[in-house]
């Protein structure tokens, strides 16, 4: 490595090296710093080189970023993964996860024989199926993951390799059985990629229940304060080291230092946060179910839900923090109407934020449907998804209360 700054070169060189490269301090950061580097030096060429050779240690920001590694170690543990890879967004993460789950053992490269993916998953997970591995000619079956009867069928017309699954469906709020679908999975040779954002690790751990491959957007609960956009993998060992690192390497969409840090910070609180909502949550949904402006409450936690025993069983006790419903007048007027007389809960495109944020699948994540389409899935015009935030309970009930009113005060 080349010696420290020497007082002999010109102020114009020592502005660019001074300061730099010191010897970590002797007291160390009790917080993880924010590495802002894009290489990485060693004592000597050899050391280099033998850094390259191993495929340990830093060289290159897009191989590996000490920041990043804190947050994906945190996360193979959270997950009981034995590696993580982080990405720039949960869709890279899909991207990548899909691509290796599709990886046949004993190689490095995708050769995915057919996908069979739950029928509602987040909307971008289905377009992304739909126009860049169906578009390449690689088979997508959509399944009801609910009903096992249907994935057995599937599983034997279709002989799919790799399995997708969300643990809650959006915005039905469908539980699917993990430990069932990853048996399935793997009898049939296949690999069962579970996306895990709406759960987290606080309501259930996938990888334990048999799932080869735990996907997060870290924009929602992980990051959970709606500053920060990230995705990670968990997977097994083989997985992580032969395939994940070398596609995020490769297709390059991997995490920066700075939302790497908000998100490491962000899970230090995960388990706090996540308890309040889902307490939040159950006390939202028990409140809109005995509302007669609602027609329905999506709700796990609700004696009436389909799963609500899977859930009661393979949640721990949690049921997650988001709460659907359907207004019982169910045109456009009386949704809008709703929306813009909320005070505290924001109408915002997300989920899993310490706020609390509605969306209407009719403008947003379903827009794209027609009428007929969106009945057969199940999702009226009039349904609100709601995502419970940490504030005070009784102040979300009051401001969906006050929004109620307002509806009917207009009809
Ligand atoms: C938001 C979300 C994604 C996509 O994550 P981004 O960080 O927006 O790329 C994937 N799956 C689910 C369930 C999500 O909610």
């Amino acid at each position: 490595m080349p010696e420290q700054p020497t007082s002999n070169w010109s102020l114009l060189t020592r502005l660019i090296h001074e300061g730099e490269r010191a010897q970590p301090p002797d007291g160390r950061p009790t917080a993880t710093p924010i590495y802002t580097t894009a290489t990485y030096l060693y004592e000597s060429a050899e050391a280099l080189d033998a850094a390259f050779a191993s495929g340990e240690g830093y060289v290159y920001s897009r191989y590996g970023n000490p920041t990043v590694s804190a947050l994906e170690r945190v996360m193979a543990v959270a997950e009981s993964g034995v590696g993580a890879v982080a990405f720039a967004s949960g869709m890279a993460a899909l991207h990548a996860a899909i691509l290796a789950a599709g990886t046949p053992r004993g190689s490095t490269h995708p050769r995915i024989r057919g996908i069979l993916a739950a029928r509602d998953l987040y909307g971008a997970t289905t377009n992304l199926l739909n126009e860049f591995f169906a578009a390449q000619g690689i088979p997508v079956i959509g399944c009801d993951m609910c009903d096992l009867a249907a994935v057995d069928a599937a599983i034997a017309e279709h002989k799919p390799d790799v399995l997708l699954a969300e643990q809650i469906s959006n915005p039905l709020l469908k539980v699917v059985d993990v430990a069932a679908l990853a048996q399935r999975s793997k009898a049939a040779g296949a690999r069962l990629v579970v996306d895990s954002t709406m759960t987290t690790p606080i309501v259930q751990r996938p990888l334990t229940l048999g799932a080869d491959v735990v996907v997060h957007s870290a924009t929602k609960y992980l990051g959970g304060h709606a500053d920060t956009s990230g995705g990670i993998v968990v997977a097994r060992a083989s997985l992580v080291r032969d395939t994940l690192r070398r596609y995020s390497k490769l297709l390059g969409g991997v995490l920066g230092p700075f939302e790497a840090q908000l998100i490491l910070r962000g899970i230090k609180t995960l388990a706090l946060r996540m308890r309040q909502q889902c307490a939040n949550a159950a006390a939202v949904a028990t409140w809109l179910a005995a509302r007669p402006e609602i027609a329905r409450v999506y709700y796990p936690g609700l004696p009436s839900h389909p799963q609500h025993n899977l859930a009661a069983e393979a949640f721990g006790g949690l049921f997650g923090a988001m709460v659907s419903f359907d207004l019982r007048d169910d045109d456009r007027t009386t949704l809008f109407r709703f929306i813009d007389s909320l005070q505290l809960i924001l109408p915002a495109t997300s989920l899993g934020d310490i706020y609390s944020l509605v969306t209407a699948p009719l403008i947003s994540s379903h827009r794209d449907l027609t009428a007929e389409e969106r009945a057969e899935r199940g999702i009226g015009d009039g349904m609100i998804r709601l995502s419970v935030g940490i504030e005070d309970a009784n102040d979300i009930i009051a401001d969906l209360c006050a929004a109620l009113g307002a509806i009917q005060a207009n009809a």
